[in-house]
């Protein structure tokens, strides 16, 4: 089993990189911000729930996404592993999610922080919102997620800091180099 998680910044590169890794490794992406516009997508009471959340910029409430977690971890039960792209979000979910590996007598290999300065993010959500029209790549928004983000980066990257967890890697280059840059990370750990 390889368990990695995908940390930084909205427009960091987490699922473009994820993508890659799991054809690489041979692991399930496990993207929480995909599972939710999955179940918009579909109309559901989630989606209806977590589109205003999402409309805004904000989080989508923890115990919403422990439940779809959960739901992911039965559906891949034999599995080689989990990509955790855009989760945990909050401390409560890293601690959330520490638990319910150990109850599975798994654990984190690794947690990835791509680096990209702010003024690049913008830059690529933008870019993003004109070829993927997604709601949420508006600038007030996108400054909003930024935010957010900022506000619980510290935590979540000294819990994984005291797990000795945490790398940091620059997200600024080609999608190949950073490529290679997390596959350096991920083998020194298995
Ligand atoms: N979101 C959330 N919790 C999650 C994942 C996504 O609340 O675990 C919501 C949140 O509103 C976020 C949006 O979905 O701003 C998009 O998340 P995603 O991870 O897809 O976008 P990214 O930050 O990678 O651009
Ligand atoms: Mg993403």
């Amino acid at each position: 089993m390889i368990n990695i998680v995908l940390f930084g910044p909205p427009g960091s590169g987490k699922g473009t990189q994820a993508k890659k890794l799991i054809e690489k490794y041979n692991l399930i992406h496990l993207s929480t911000g995909d599972i939710l516009r999955n179940e918009i997508a579909h109309g559901t009471v989630l989606g209806e729930k977590a589109k205003a959340f999402i409309d805004a910029g904000e989080l989508v409430p923890d115990d919403d996404i422990k439940a779809m977690v959960l739901k992911k971890f039965d559906e891949h039960k034999d599995s080689n592993g989990f990509i955790f792209d855009g989760f945990p979000r909050t401390c409560d979910q890293a601690r959330f999610l520490r638990h319910e590996l150990t109850d599975r007598d798994l654990r984190i290999n690794i947690m990835i922080t791509l680096n990209v300065p702010k003024e690049e993010i913008i830059g690529r959500l933008l870019k993003r919102a004109e070829i993927e029209g997604r709601p949420d790549d508006t600038k007030s928004i996108i400054e909003k997620r930024i935010e957010i983000y900022q506000n619980q980066a510290v935590a979540i990257s000294g819990f994984y800091e005291r797990m000795q967890k945490y790398v940091p890697i620059d997200g600024v280059g080609t999608v190949d180099e950073i490529f290679q840059r997390i596959c350096n990370a991920v083998d020194a750990t298995i």
